[in-house]
């Protein structure tokens, strides 16, 4: 058996109404605006980037989905999660004011509000079965939870401890509250390499935490503090952080697929993703500065399955470099997300990519 994903050419310097019109037809592909009823909540679950970050969608883009989804229900709504770490979005009143800085207003995505899913401080959750792998049960944002459809639009990139995030991504980690996201990052246990530490304090300075010190001459992570962001690997230049990446790469990775399963299971078929594989950024729309593309656009893909929507986003992504550019990025085998999803019934690696024009 394979799954449906379709797949429609586009580069982030067209038209923004044509961008719109191209993500309205592949989300129409979906099928989902048929299952919307009446008076239906609908989350529509997006990441509207740090401050300061050029890489997330854009407002305009999803323009045509969201007067799709209002032909259905007016109780629709854009939804996001705070952050584990501080900073503009760990809080939703701070977290609102930067997505209206980041163009989302109301009257640039058809008066949609926004709501921060978590609630105020990020701890709202109901526990969520997870019908299977290891965990018995995911902490999943209230107002994901009491939704009645979710449309996950998410923004194709490399990442610093899945190596790839996509759909996923955007489903399991995105749609956790706080307490969730930390659950699935407490496996990650950084290390200082103290030969390779130059004791420059950058990394103290965006740990969230004040996890680390410096001591002895280098700098030294306190394990009782430490919340697995991953932070201080992307600030240390000397490459002196390092993580267990095989193993601890993919355990995040597997945590994130049982919750995305949890997810899944709430919406009984009402759910939808898509891939937006436009400025794709060696890491995720989390980092609070601008990054080049790694690869040039590929498009806007939609499917019902997270699994196979991620698989071909990066094989596109693959074929378009003529190299494996998310490996480049991070030494992480990034598919362990994608057979561990497949193995515990989140969807298929097999596709048949059906190409809309
Ligand atoms: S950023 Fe790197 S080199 Fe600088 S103190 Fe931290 S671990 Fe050491
Ligand atoms: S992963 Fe690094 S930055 Fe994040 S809390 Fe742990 S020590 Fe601090």
């Amino acid at each position: 058996m394979k799954s449906k994903v379709y797949f429609i050419k586009a580069h982030s310097r067209e038209d923004a109404k044509v961008l719109s019109d191209k993500a309205e037809k592949a989300f129409l592909a979906t099928g989902l605006t048929k299952k919307i009823d009446e008076d239906d909540f609908v989350a529509l679950k997006i990441h509207f980037g740090e401050k300061n970050n050029t890489g997330h969608i854009r407002a305009p883009w999803i323009n045509g989905i969201i007067r799709r989804v209002k032909e259905r229900t007016e109780r629709a709504f854009l939804a996001e999660t705070s952050t584990l770490y501080t900073g503009s979005r760990s809080n939703a009143v701070d977290h609102v004011r930067l997505a209206w800085s980041h163009g989302f207003t109301p009257r640039a995505v058809e008066d949609l509000p926004i709501l921060i899913t978590d609630g105020l401080l990020g701890g709202d959750f109901e526990e969520v079965k997870v019908k299977a792998g290891t965990l018995r049960s995911a902490k999943i944002a209230s107002g994901i939870v009491r939704s009645d459809a979710l449309v996950c639009l998410s923004h194709l990139t490399g990442h610093v401890l899945s190596g790839v995030g996509g759909a996923i991504k955007n489903l399991g980690m995105g749609c956790a509250a706080r307490p969730g996201k930390l659950e699935q990052h407490a496996v990650l246990h950084p290390r200082v390499n103290a030969k390779a530490c130059r004791n420059c304090g950058m990394c103290l300075e965006f740990c969230p935490t004040g996890a680390i010190v410096q001591a002895e001459g280098h700098a030294v992570i306190d394990d009782a503090k430490c919340i697995g962001c991953g932070e201080c690997l992307i600030a240390c230049k000397k490459g002196a952080v390092k993580f267990r990446w095989d193993e601890d790469a993919a355990r995040v990775q597997e945590k994130m697929a049982e919750y995305a399963r949890a997810v899944q299971t709430l919406f009984k078929g009402k759910i939808a993703f898509l891939n937006f594989a436009l400025r794709i950024t060696k890491d995720c729309d989390c980092m609070a500065t601008s990054r080049p593309a790694i690869v040039e656009d590929v498009g806007i893909l939609s499917s019902t399955d997270p699994v196979a929507l991620d698989q071909a986003s990066a094989d596109l992504v693959l074929e378009r470099a003529g190299k494996d550019v998310f490996r480049k990025g991070y030494d992480i085998d990034w598919a362990a997300q994608l057979r561990y999803g497949e193995k515990i019934g989140l969807g298929r690696t097999a596709y048949d990519l059906i190409e809309l024009d």
